[in-house]
């Protein structure tokens, strides 16, 4: 479950920008993950839990918000809304995709008191 390790390196990061810019309680972090990213938000929330459990940012609300992505057809050249349970053009049915946005998954914000 690579997830485990992207909130591992995301504690890390949240822990960093909090010392850079001095904030105090934070209450609230939100990501967004694409619908490309391989990425499954419910495991994010579980595997946040987990590796948050004993630390100060444990009782931290953690909001995953889903971003739809996109993808192009290589075959008919048809731009469509896609998610990475349904790779198939709805133009023409080919399989020959290429992602064009919705494969990241970013730190969106931290909000603290
Ligand atoms: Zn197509």
């Amino acid at each position: 479950m690579h997830e485990l390790g992207i909130c591992d390196a995301l504690l890390k990061m949240v822990r960093s920008i909090a010392e850079e810019e001095a904030l105090e309680e934070i209450s609230r972090i939100t990501i967004e993950v694409g619908s490309l990213s391989g990425v499954v938000p419910a495991y994010m929330s579980d595997c946040w839990e987990a590796v948050t459990d004993g630390t100060e940012l444990q009782d931290v609300e953690f909001v995953v918000e889903e971003l739809e992505g996109t993808a192009c057809c290589l075959d008919c050249g048809e731009e469509f809304p896609a998610d990475a349970g349904r790779l198939r053009c709805p133009n023409c049915g080919g399989e020959k995709l290429t992602p064009l946005t919705g494969r990241d998954l970013t730190l969106k914000e931290i909000l603290a008191t």
